[in-house]
C-alpha cells in the first residue's frame, strides 16, 4: 500500500519508512547520551520516541518543562507517546488532558493521545469498554489542543476487522495521524499482527494519514511493515538487548549473547571499528552505551537500505538477499504479501 514518503513536523521532516529508537530521561545510560559521551540515538535516526512516563519524575522534568529541544545539540523531530502502556503496568489513570498539556509543554514535535491499551486475557465487557475509553479520550485531546504545531495522533486499538472499523468510525477525521497499540504482548503472533496492522492501514490511507506502530519491532516485523506502507514504528530492542548483554549480529540480524557465545562477529559500525567485545562487557553505563548504540546502527543500516529498496521498488530482492541469513525475514514478508493479495487490498 502506498507510503506517505515526508512527514512534515516543526523541527524538521521525516522520510519514511522511519524506525524511531524509544528514549528515556532515567538515570544510568540516558546521563551518558546527554551529556554525549557516547553518541546519542537522536542523532542517528530520522526521529526520536520519547517515552511520557519515563520523563516524567526524572532529574531532568524541570530541565525540559519549557520544551524538550533544549536538551538536545540539534533540532530533530521528537515523537512523545502519552505513557498509556506504562501507566496501565503501574496502575495509574491519568487524565487525558494533563497528559495532552504536558505533551504541549514538552514541545513535543508529534504526540499521541492518551489511551488504555488492552492486556492480554481481558473480558469482553471491560475489554470494548477500555476501546471506547481511548477513542473518548483522543476525541476529547483534539478538540483541547491548543499547540499548532504539534501533530496529534490519535491512538487505535482493537484485533478484528469489526473492531477496527468500529473503532475508526468513532474517531475525528482531523487527527494528524494514528498509532496502533496493544500489540506489543502479542508481538510473537505475527500473523494476527499482519491481519490487525492492514486494516488499520486501510483506514489510514483513506483518511491519507500515516500510520505508527508502537513497540513492535523486531527485524522480519521491519521488512513486513515497510512493505505494507507502515510510516513509522518505534523500537527499544537495541537497548533491551544491551542490558543483556547482547550484541546484534550484523548478518542474522538475532540478539547473540556475548558472555556465551565468547566472541562477536565482525562489524563495520563506527562503534565496532574502535572498539571490542571487552569494550561492552563493563557493568557502568558506557559500555551499555556503546553496545546499544552497535545495536542501533545496526538497525539504522538495515532501515536504510529498505528505504533504498522501497524507492527502487526492489523490496524482494532485499528480503531474499536477507532471508539466506534469517529465513524468518521471508516467512513475514511471505505471509504479508498473500495476505494483501489474497484480500484484494489495492498496492
Ligand atoms: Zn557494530
Amino acid at each position: 500500500m502506498d507510503i506517505i514518503s515526508k512527514i512534515k513536523t516543526s523541527n524538521g521532516t521525516i522520510k519514511t519508512p522511519a524506525l524511531l529508537p524509544v528514549c528515556a530521561l532515567t538515570y544510568g545510560v540516558w546521563d551518558v547520551f546527554i551529556e554525549e559521551k557516547v553518541i546519542p540515538p537522536w542523532k542517528l535516526s530520522e526521529a526520536t520516541m520519547f517515552s511520557l512516563e519515563y520523563v516524567r519524575n526524572t532529574k531532568y522534568e524541570e530541565k525540559v518543562s519549557d520544551g524538550f529541544h533544549k536538551l538536545f545539540t540539534e533540532k530533530k523531530p521528537i515523537f512523545v507517546d502519552s505513557g498509556g502502556f506504562q501507566s496501565m503496568k503501574k496502575g495509574i489513570e491519568r487524565d487525558p488532558i494533563d497528559v495532552l498539556r504536558f505533551q504541549e509543554k514538552l514541545k513535543a514535535d508529534v504526540a499521541a493521545t492518551f489511551d488504555y491499551p488492552v492486556p492480554l486475557n481481558i473480558d469482553n465487557s471491560e475489554y470494548i469498554l477500555m476501546l471506547e475509553k481511548s477513542i473518548n479520550s483522543a476525541n476529547l485531546a483534539l478538540q483541547n489542543k491548543k499547540r499548532k504545531e504539534m501533530l496529534l495522533y490519535a491512538c487505535v486499538h482493537g484485533f478484528s476487522d469489526k473492531e477496527i472499523d468500529w473503532y475508526f468510525s468513532k474517531l475525528d477525521h482531523d487527527f494528524d495521524g494514528y498509532a496502533i497499540g496493544s500489540l506489543v504482548p502479542r508481538k510473537n503472533d505475527y500473523k494476527s499482527l499482519i491481519k490487525i496492522i492492514y486494516r488499520a492501514k486501510m483506514h489510514t490511507h483513506k483518511r491519507e494519514k500515516p500510520l505508527h506502530l508502537f513497540g513492535v519491532t523486531g527485524f522480519p516485523m521491519l521488512y513486513a511493515l515497510s512493505f505494507m506502507g507502515v510510516e513509522t514504528m518505534d523500537s527499544w530492542t537495541y537497548l533491551v538487548a544491551s542490558i543483556y548483554k547482547e550484541y546484534i549480529h550484523p548478518e542474522t540480524l538475532k540478539r547473540v549473547r556475548m558472555r556465551k557465545v565468547g566472541d562477536i562477529p565482525k562489524c563495520e559500525c563506527f562503534v565496532c571499528s574502535e572498539f571490542g567485545m571487552d569494550d561492552f562487557l563493563g557493568a557502568t553505563s558506557v559500555p551499555q552505551a556503546y553496545l546499544a548504540i552497535h545495536n542501533l546502527n545496526i538497525f539504522m543500516r538495515e532501515m536504510k537500505l529498505i528505504n533504498e529498496h522501497v524507492n527502487r521498488n526492489s523490496i524482494e530482492e532485499l528480503i531474499e538477499e536477507k532471508s539466506k541469513k534469517n529465513q524468518r525475514i521471508k516467512l513475514v514478508y511471505d505471509y504479508a504479501k498473500n495476505y494483501l493479495k489474497n484480500n484484494k487490498i489495492i498496492e
